[in-house]
Formats: C-alpha cells, structure tokens, sequence
C-alpha cells in the first residue's frame, strides 16, 4: 500500500477534501492491491448521516446506515421488503455491519482482470484493453456494454434501489444539492469505462430517498454460484400488483446483466394490462433480452434470465411455468 494521509472529518466540507472512507470494505481491498492509490483518506464515520427518517410516504436514509441496519429497519421489511432482501441477500454478516449506503452505491466492479494489476484493463488503465471479452466473463455482463468494458455494477442493494425509484441526494462542493435516479448516477461505458458515475471531485452523497412503496408483492431473487457469499450472476428486484385478473403496476429491475443496475420501461410495458401466461412472460423475456449478447464463459446467463424473469413473474401472478 502506498502511503496516504488520513483525516477524520468534522463536517461536510472537511468530507469533501479528500478521498472518502466509509466501510472501508471496497476501497481499501482496492488500495491494497494498488488500484486505487489516494494521497487522503477522509473517514466521513463521525458525520451525523445515520439515521433512516420516515415522512408520509418516502423514507430518507443517511448516507451512513449500515447495510444490517437497513436491511432490519422495521420500515423497510414492511415497505420495501425488496430492498432487505437485496441487502441479506449481499456480503457476509460481517461485511453488512460494516457496509455504508453510500459506498455499497459506489462499491467497484467485480471484473477479476480489474483487480489483477499484470493484466491489461481498460476500466483501471484506460487504453490497455480488456482482456475479459476474449477472456474469463462468466460473472460479466450482456447487457449495456461496448467493445471497451463488459463488466457488471456488483451490487444487490442498487438492483433493488433502482426498482423501487431510489434517488440519491448529492451534495457538491458548493453546498449545491443534486437528486439523482440511479440511471443519472450510473454511466454505460462507451469509451470510458474508467469514468463509471456522474459524480465529480468533492461530490458527498449524504443520502438516498425513496419514493413512495409500490403496488403489491415484492421480491428478490438472487442466483448466484454458491448459496452465500457470492455476488449475483443474475438477480431480479420485482414488485407486481395484480389488478383483477390482469397485471397492474409492476416494477423489475436487473443485477448481474449490466454495468449499472439494469431497468428497462419496455419490459414492464409488456406486462401491465395483460392477462398473466407463459406466452406473455416469454414475450416479457425477450424484449428485455433482444440487445443481450454473451462474450463466451457467461452466453448461459441468457437463457438463466429468462428462466429467472419467468419463475419471478409465475410467482408474483401465480401462474404456474409450462
Ligand atoms: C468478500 C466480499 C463479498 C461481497 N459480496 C457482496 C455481494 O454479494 N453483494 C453486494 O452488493 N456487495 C458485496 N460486497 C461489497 C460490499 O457490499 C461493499 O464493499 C460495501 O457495500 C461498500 O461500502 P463501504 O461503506 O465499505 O464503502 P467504502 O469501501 O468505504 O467506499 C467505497 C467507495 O465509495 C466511496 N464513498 C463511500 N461513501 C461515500 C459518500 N458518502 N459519498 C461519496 N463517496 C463515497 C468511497 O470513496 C469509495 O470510492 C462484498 C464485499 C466483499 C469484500
Ligand atoms: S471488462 Fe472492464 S473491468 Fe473487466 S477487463 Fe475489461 S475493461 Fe477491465
């Protein structure tokens, strides 16, 4: 590791004078394997952003609650069961304690060449390639890449976020507040997968606010290569109403596919209005997929989402899968 200093900071200003640590559990795996080499570490962990505040119908949580302590607000296991969940269903125990809600948002991607420094990558050393789409992508994406980077966004909690309509409460150095979607927040890579948030220098998430609790049942479901400890190859956030016999308002949000949290409308557009079947279910899989495009080691997670998106959907409508 290289040296650095280390300051703990007294206030959002302070906060925003240097690289920020929260949990630590990302960036210094980062640090030690010299991806990231910061001159100053601003630990935030004695600013008062911990509090998760309900107001009638949103709920706002601070940039510091733990992922364990979201995860069993009674709030949230009511409201947002999608949400508890994601975050039970990412990381260890032991890591969940640790876990901010800010830096789970901008936790890095899991891409094993990323953290290999001997390899080329285009996402840590802009220019040198990427050896994974020739290479080893089997927990990368098909979804939203580009010939750069096909790595995947890692979080659980953000698939949920998304779904649920989270938007992220910024505060830049002026003391300027930005709310942002999380498709704000997240860029695709395009041709520079190094750059992978809207966010600037000095940028201080303080908070997320999320809307509203959709319509109906909600639920999470992750698949993954062992039962726990694993990030997700896919998962799926979903809340669906039935309004009658036919699909109301229903929400999905993807992991595992993209390099963000991955949602898109056309998908959900299918589905409302409609009776509940098989056929409608595969026509839902394939608009989501019709962009999908596997690199090798991960072509299985095509047919898997579908599988997943169908086996979601059967158990949210109750139709039983043919
Ligand atoms: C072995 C292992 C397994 C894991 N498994 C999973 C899993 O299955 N699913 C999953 O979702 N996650 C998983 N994780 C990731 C874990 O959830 C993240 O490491 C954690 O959420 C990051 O939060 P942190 O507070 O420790 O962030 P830090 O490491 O402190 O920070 C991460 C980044 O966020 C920035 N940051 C933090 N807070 C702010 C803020 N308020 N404003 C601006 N920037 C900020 C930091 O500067 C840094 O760049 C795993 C991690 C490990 C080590
Ligand atoms: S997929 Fe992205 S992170 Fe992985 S090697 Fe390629 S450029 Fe690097």
């Amino acid at each position: 590791m290289k040296p650095f200093d280390y300051v703990r900071a007294e206030d959002h200003a302070a906060a925003q004078s240097g690289r920020i640590i929260a949990g630590g559990t990302n960036l210094l795996d980062l640090m030690k394997h010299q991806i990231e080499t910061p001159e100053k570490l601003v630990d935030i962990t004695r600013l008062d952003m911990t509090e998760i505040e309900e107001a009638e119908n949103s709920v706002r949580i601070g940039t510091l609650v733990t992922n364990s302590d979201l995860a069993a607000h009674p709030v949230i296991r009511r409201d947002y069961e999608m949400l508890s969940r994601a975050l039970l269903a990412g990381a260890s125990g032991q890591l969940r304690n640790k876990a901010s809600t800010g830096g789970n948002l901008l936790q890095r991607t899991r891409c094993p060449y990323f953290y290999d420094t001997t390899q080329a990558c285009n996402k840590r050393n802009p220019g040198s390639g990427c050896p994974a789409k020739d290479g080893v992508n089997r927990i990368l994406a098909i979804l939203g890449t580009s010939e750069s980077c096909i790595a995947t966004h890692p979080s659980d909690m953000a698939v949920a976020m998304r779904a649920l309509d989270a938007r992220v409460e910024v505060e830049g150095t002026q003391g300027e507040t930005k709310l942002l979607t999380l498709d704000e927040l997240y860029l695709l890579p395009g041709d520079t997968p190094e750059k992978e948030t809207v966010l600037e220098d000095g940028d201080l998430i303080v908070a997320v606010n999320l809307p509203e609790k959709p319509k109906g049942r909600q639920v999470y479901r992750k698949v993954r290569d062992r039962s726990s400890y694993a990030f997700a190859l896919v998962s799926v956030a979903a809340s669906l109403e039935m309004d009658g016999d036919t699909i109301g308002e229903t929400r999905l949000a993807f992991g595992g596919l993209g390099p963000r949290p991955w949602r898109d409308s056309a998908v959900e557009d299918v589905l409302v209005g409609e009776k509940p079947s098989d056929a409608l279910f595969d026509k839902a899989a394939d608009v989501l997929l019709a962009d999908a495009k596997g690199s090798g080691d991960n072509d299985f997670k095509i047919p898997l989402t579908r599988r997943v998106l169908k086996a979601v959907l059967g158990d949210l409508t109750g139709v039983t899968q043919q």
